[in-house]
């Protein structure tokens, strides 16, 4: 199948204007000017998509697919009211309801744009609807405690439920990874156990990092709201919580949670020695403004992460906390907070972060050999935006069309390892229709 379009973005080299993707089965089997392409192969099936951009599908870096119908359920809260809200509200929720919800975000996700997630997953929810959309990533299983006396069942409980997760996902694009969610949901001795049974079983590892002020306050100083009403919802307030005087980088590391193949999402509340050591240890950084922003978590450092050569990507961080799975949006907004905040345009432009919404998050999942860019032999992971419509002509830059102009409604096509998963005309793999009508009752619980 040979795509083409007025540009073709390979991210690793410059734009091609009227350009061409040659797909052979799951990869690109070549890439270049479309007159070329169409000589090479001139009995080629050809989908022409105008004017529009060919590019590498998005890597959304932190989701959380399960909770994709509390979009718009606790809109102007801070970070600790706000999760407390969540906590409680889904507590309502059935296993189905919890399908239904993931589904949604799978759903919102090809349409979008996004051909691979690294979703962190507490009911298998997220997992089984990232299988059913044919998306591609890492789904991380979540595992909280604040008891140390359970620590060995829960790290038992967590072993069984990976080899299930793993037996699943056979012969599929997802892979599975550990999530000991963050400093305030999982005991350190939990991390550490976590964190020891992962280096053995080579899983990846995510979880939330130095977000929130509270989070730093809870680590360092043992207080804020996560450490009293938080802790009393969770039914944790007579297990032991002290102050460790540290920041929660340095926290976790003295208890060797950045000791494997680590992904942090947030960083924001972070020093310059908290960046040095993220960067002696690799962690990647999965970076996600729009969410950071609304909750009023703060501006994670960008610049400084850049300058210290971390891996960073892009993530949406659920629908529950920014409302919709948009990477556009995450990337404008996300640009314009860093201008804001350096008082200059010197340091990021649109190609930057368009490059840190495909190959920035396949380095961040270790994945760059296979997606992230157009180029032979990559898998087949190609989205299609269309750059026609009025909010967007004339486009002179297809870069900067797909960051100061494009939305999620833009994207026209979406395929991954060669299947293709979305396609404006024909729909999506997924059956809309019955997602949509699924979600209602579950919506209507949570809105009760
Ligand atoms: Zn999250």
């Amino acid at each position: 199948m040979l795509l083409t379009a007025k540009w073709v973005l390979p991210i690793t080299s410059d734009p091609i204007k009227n350009g061409a993707v040659l797909v052979r089965r799951d990869k690109i089997a070549a890439v270049g000017p479309k007159g070329d392409l169409v000589g090479a192969y001139p009995g080629e099936e050809v989908t022409n998509f105008g004017q529009a951009v060919i590019l590498p599908g998005f890597v959304d870096l932190h989701t959380h697919l399960e909770y994709s119908i509390f979009r718009g359920l606790c809109d102007d809260l801070p970070f600790t009211p706000w999760k407390m809200q969540v906590t409680k509200k889904g507590r309502k929720l059935s296993p189905d309801d919890w399908l239904s919800s993931a589904k949604l975000g799978a759903l919102e996700a090809i349409q979008s744009g996004i051909t691979c997630i690294a979703d962190v997953n507490k009911t298998a929810a997220g997992l089984h609807a990232a299988l059913a959309a044919g998306l591609r990533g890492i789904v991380f299983c979540e595992i909280t405690g604040m008891d140390d006396s359970r620590i060995q069942r829960v790290v038992a409980e967590a072993r069984d439920m990976v080899l299930r997760w793993k037996e699943a996902t056979k012969n599929s694009h997802i892979k599975i990874g550990v999530s000991p969610y963050a400093s305030y949901a999982s005991t350190p001795l939990l991390f550490k156990a976590l964190s020891d049974w992962a280096r053995e079983e080579k899983l990846p590892v995510c979880f939330h990092l130095a977000g929130s002020p509270d989070e730093y306050e809870f680590v360092k100083h043992g207080s804020s709201a996560l450490a009293t009403s938080y802790r009393d919802l969770m039914g944790w307030s007579d297990f032991l919580w002290q102050p460790t005087g540290v920041s929660p980088v340095k926290y976790l590391e003295q208890w060797d949670a950045f000791e494997g193949d680590v992904l942090a999402t947030h960083c924001i509340q972070v020093s310059e020695m908290d960046i040095d050591l993220l960067k002696k240890y690799d962690v990647a950084i999965a970076h996600c403004p729009r969410c950071s922003a609304k909750l009023g978590m703060g501006i994670a450092p960008l610049k400084e992460f850049i300058g210290h050569n971390l891996r960073v990507g892009l993530g949406t961080d659920s629908p529950a906390s920014n409302n919709t799975m948009d990477i556009f949006d995450e990337m404008r907004i996300g640009l314009l907070l860093q201008r804001g905040a350096e008082e200059s345009v010197e340091e990021f432009s649109a190609k930057r972060f368009v490059e840190m919404a495909t190959l920035g998050g396949a380095r961040a999942l270790r994945m760059e050999d296979e997606i992230g860019a157009l180029t032979q032999d990559k898998q087949a992971d190609i989205i299609a935006v269309d750059l026609s419509r009025s909010h967007q002509i004339p486009v002179t830059d297809p870069y900067s069309a797909l960051v100061y102009t494009a939305n999620q409604e833009d994207v026209i096509f979406t395929m991954v390892g060669g299947k293709i998963l979305y396609n404006k005309e024909e729909g999506t793999v997924l059956d809309e229709k019955a997602i949509l009508a699924e979600t209602r009752s579950a919506r209507s619980k949570l809105w009760a």
